[in-house]
């Protein structure tokens, strides 16, 4: 099986960039902030105290998260519910930054991911695949922009999806989020160290997606 891992901080383009690429190369596009969305709102929604270690874990052995990939497009489940657009709030946004930071959070999703993997040809997205998730990959690549252009990219999107909110606001959130994400113990956003870096600050969608379709072709020898 071959994986490649894309990490980056939010709105380098990650998503759009690896689905495109993904549908290019046949392989499944796996979205891994989706999971930790989830049980964001998992926890909002049941209003469990995240710092009590016994609820936190009441709530993850009882909750039941599931992707589904329809047509390539990643759906996913709690519970039975399909909740894909529900995760896509800047709430939920927060909220998966706040969670992700909880060891038992992240242990409780990593067989999903890596069983994924060891069934699927992958282009796997998120903070710690390089690093943690899939250390074997056979291409790594960090994908970033400057704040500024990743807040005005996830603003503009917002606003495609009628979502009402302001541009300093998207852009102190990414701030806030990048920094929670770099700086936690574990799993910390950082580039691995056998990760190509791509800097997407001067790119359209059709330059960012030809860069790094071009970089796994390259890597892969095809
Ligand atoms: O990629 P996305 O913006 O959907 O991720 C939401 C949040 O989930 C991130 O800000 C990060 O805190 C967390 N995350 C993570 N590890 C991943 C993917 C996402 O910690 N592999």
């Amino acid at each position: 099986m071959i994986a490649i891992a894309i990490d980056g901080p939010a709105g380098a383009g990650k998503s759009t960039i690896a689905r495109m690429a993904a549908k290019e190369l046949g392989f499944i596009y796996v979205d891994t902030g989706a999971l930790y969305r989830t049980i964001g709102v998992a926890v909002s929604r049941t209003g469990t105290d995240t710092e009590n270690e016994k609820d936190l874990k009441a709530l993850l052995d009882k909750i039941n998260i599931e992707l589904a990939f329809e047509d390539g497009v990643q759906k996913v489940i709690l519970d039975g519910e399909d909740v894909s657009e529900a995760i896509r709030t800047p709430d939920a946004s927060m909220m998966a930054s706040k969670v992700s930071a909880i060891p038992m959070v992240r242990e409780s999703l990593l067989d999903l991911q890596r069983n994924l993997a060891t069934k699927n040809n992958v282009i796997m997205d998120g903070r710690d695949i390089g690093t943690v998730i899939l250390p074997d990959a056979q291409v790594k690549i960090f994908l970033t922009a400057s704040p500024e252009v990743r807040a005005k990219r996830r603003y503009d999107e917002l606003l495609a999806k009628g979502k009402n909110v302001s541009f300093d606001e998207v852009l102190s959130d990414m701030i806030l989020r990048d920094k929670n994400d770099s700086e936690r113990e574990i799993a910390p956003l950082k580039p691995a160290p056998d990760s190509v870096l791509a800097d997407t600050s001067d790119d359209n969608l059709e330059e960012a997606i030809s860069r790094v379709v071009s970089i796994i072709k390259d890597k892969l020898g095809i």
